[in-house]
C-alpha cells in the first residue's frame, strides 16, 4: 500500500511553492488508493509558530488536500527518538564525540586552507586497534552516526534519475545533541520508518540529505522509500520562491477569490504534465497523476497564468456553488440581506468576465448597494438628447412585467418612438444603473437589479 507524506516546517507561512510539495504526494496517494500523511516538523523551537501551523492546516483544508493520518507533530515524538537513539547506542551504530566547538572550528579552518571540503575527521570514531583521545571531564558528548566507509549510496530518483554519492563524501552525522535532543535528518528517518512511508516526494533542496538518510535507514535494518525530488519553484523574478521575497501565504489566495480547484489545477501543472491538457478537474488530475511525468527543470510561478486558469474554473463551476463563495465575500464587505439564489443569477450573467470570486463580488455588490457613476461617464453618455428617452423608458418599466424579454421589448419601443440607436440608450442606462457602460446585455442587468432599484437609479438622472 502506497503511503506518502507532506512534512512542512512551520517556520513561516507556507506559500504556493510549498503547497505543491503537498499536492503531489496527496495526488499520488489518491491515484493509487494509498494513504497521505501530514507531519509537522516543528523541532526548530525558535522559528516554529502556531500561526504558521494554522496556515498549513487551513490552506490544506481549503484546497481539499485532506490527510488520512495526522497531523503528527515531531515535538510530540521526542520519547520515540530518544528510544531509537538508545537502541543505536546499544548496537554501536553511534558513538560519542567530545570534540569541542573550538576544535571543530579549527579543523574546518585547516581544511578550508587546504581547499578541502569541511567535514568531521572521525577523531572519536572507535576502530579496532585505534586509541581514542582521553575523555574530557564534565563534557556531555554529541552522538555521531557511524556512516559506512567506502562504496556508494545510490538511489533511482523518480525525477532526477540515478544518483550515486560516494560514502567518503559523507562525514559522521550528529544525530543527538549533548542534551540528548535528536537532530533533523535522524528524526525524518525515524518518522518515515514509523509512518511506513513508501514514497518520499519533496523539494530538491533535500537532495543532499537523502544519502545520509538512506544510510540511517539501512543501519536501522530498513529499506529506504522511493524518492522523488521536485525541482524548485521560482518566483516571477526567477529567484527561489520564498516568504522572504514576497511569496504570499496560501490562504491569501482564498481571500483574493481564487477557487480551490483553480489553484489545484494551476499547481498540478507547475511541475507535472498530462500531454497538452491545461484545464482539468480535481478528479481528472487524480486519475491521471503519476510520478513519471514530473518535470525535471525548475518551474516558474506566474500569477497571470494562475488567474487565467482560475477564470476557466469560474466558468466551469455551478452558479449556486459560486454564489456561496460570492455571498461570503459580500458579507465580509458588510453587505446585508443577501439572497443566494439572486447572487447565483448574477454569477450566471457575469462569470464569463470574472477571474475570481472577488471580481464577481464587485459586480454583485452593485446590485446590493447604491452605485455612484463617475461624473465623466454620466456627462458623456447621459446627454440632453437622450434624457427624454430615459424618462420614457422609466415610465414603461414602472408597469411592464419584470422579465428580461418584457424589459427588452420596452427598450425597443423607446428606440422606435425616439429614433435613437440601441447604444445611444443602452449606454446611459448602464451607466446609471451599474455605474459603468461595460456590462453584459442591458435587459439582463436590469432584470437582476429589480424594478425599484432600476427606477430609483434612472430617476437620479
Ligand atoms: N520539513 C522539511 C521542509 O519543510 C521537509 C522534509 C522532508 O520532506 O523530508 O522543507
Amino acid at each position: 500500500r502506497v503511503r506518502t507524506r507532506f512534512a512542512p516546517s512551520p517556520t513561516g507561512f507556507i506559500h504556493l511553492g510549498n503547497i505543491r510539495s503537498a499536492l503531489y504526494p496527496w495526488a499520488f496517494a489518491r491515484a493509487t488508493g494509498g494513504d497521505f500523511i501530514l507531519r509537522i516538523e516543528d523541532t526548530d523551537l525558535e522559528r516554529s509558530t502556531q500561526a504558521a501551523v494554522d496556515v498549513i492546516l487551513e490552506g490544506m483544508s481549503w484546497l481539499g488536500l485532506d490527510p488520512d493520518e495526522g497531523p503528527y507533530y515531531q515535538m510530540q515524538r521526542m520519547d520515540r527518538y530518544r528510544e531509537v537513539i538508545a537502541q543505536m547506542q546499544a548496537k554501536g551504530l553511534v558513538y560519542p564525540c567530545y570534540m569541542s566547538v573550538a576544535e571543530l572550528d579549527a579543523l574546518r579552518e585547516r581544511q578550508m586552507a587546504n581547499k578541502e571540503k569541511p567535514r568531521y575527521d572521525g577523531t572519536w570514531r572507535p576502530e579496532a586497534g585505534k586509541t581514542l583521545p582521553p575523555v574530557p571531564e564534565g563534557v556531555q558528548p554529541v552522538w555521531r552516526f557511524r556512516n559506512p566507509q567506502g562504496g556508494v549510496v545510490a538511489w533511482d530518483d523518480k525525477v532526477k534519475g540515478r544518483i550515486e554519492i560516494s560514502n567518503d563524501e559523507l562525514d559522521d552525522l550528529v544525530i543527538a545533541r549533548p542534551d540528548g535532543t535528536p537532530t533533523y535528518n535522524f528524526c525524518v528517518v525515524v518518522d518515515d520508518i514509523d509512518m511506513k512511508i513508501t514514497h518520499v516526494i519533496r523539494g530538491d533542496d533535500h537532495v543532499n540529505n537523502t544519502p545520509r538518510q538512506i544510510n540511517i535507514f539501512r543501519a536501522l535494518g530498513q529499506e529506504p522509500p522511493v524518492y522523488a525530488h521536485l525541482p524548485t519553484v521560482l518566483n516571477e523574478q526567477g529567484e527561489k520562491m520564498s516568504k522572504r521575497n514576497g511569496a504570499k501565504p496560501v490562504t491569501q489566495y482564498r481571500e483574493e477569490g481564487f477557487l480551490a480547484d483553480g489553484v489545484v489545477n494551476y499547481l498540478a501543472r507547475l511541475g507535472w504534465s498530462h500531454g497538452d491538457d491545461e484545464i482539468f478537474s480535481r478528479e481528472q488530475f487524480i486519475s491521471w497523476f503519476d510520478l513519471d511525468h514530473l518535470g525535471r527543470s525548475a518551474a516558474q510561478f506566474d500569477e497571470a497564468k494562475l488567474r487565467w486558469v482560475n477564470a476557466q474554473h469560474i466558468r466551469m463551476t455551478a452558479d449556486d456553488q459560486l454564489a456561496v463563495l460570492v455571498a461570503q465575500q459580500l458579507k465580509k464587505r458588510g453587505v446585508e440581506s443577501i439572497f443566494e439564489d439572486h447572487v447565483a443569477r448574477i454569477c450566471a450573467v457575469f462569470k464569463d468576465r470574472c477571474d475570481t470570486t472577488v471580481a464577481l463580488a464587485d459586480w454583485a455588490e452593485k446590485f446590493y448597494r447604491p452605485v455612484q457613476p463617475a461624473v465623466e461617464e454620466v456627462g458623456k453618455h447621459v446627454t440632453e438628447q437622450v434624457r427624454p428617452a430615459i424618462g420614457m423608458l422609466a415610465k414603461m418599466l414602472e408597469t411592464c412585467p419584470w422579465n428580461r424579454q418584457a424589459i427588452g421589448e420596452a427598450i425597443k419601443e423607446v428606440l422606435r418612438a425616439t429614433g435613437l440607436k440601441m447604444p445611444q440608450l443602452a449606454m446611459p442606462v448602464r451607466v446609471l444603473v451599474m455605474g459603468t457602460p461595460q456590462t453584459p446585455s442591458v435587459d439582463a442587468v436590469l432584470e437582476l437589479c429589480g424594478r425599484d432599484a432600476v427606477l430609483r437609479r434612472l430617476q437620479a438622472a
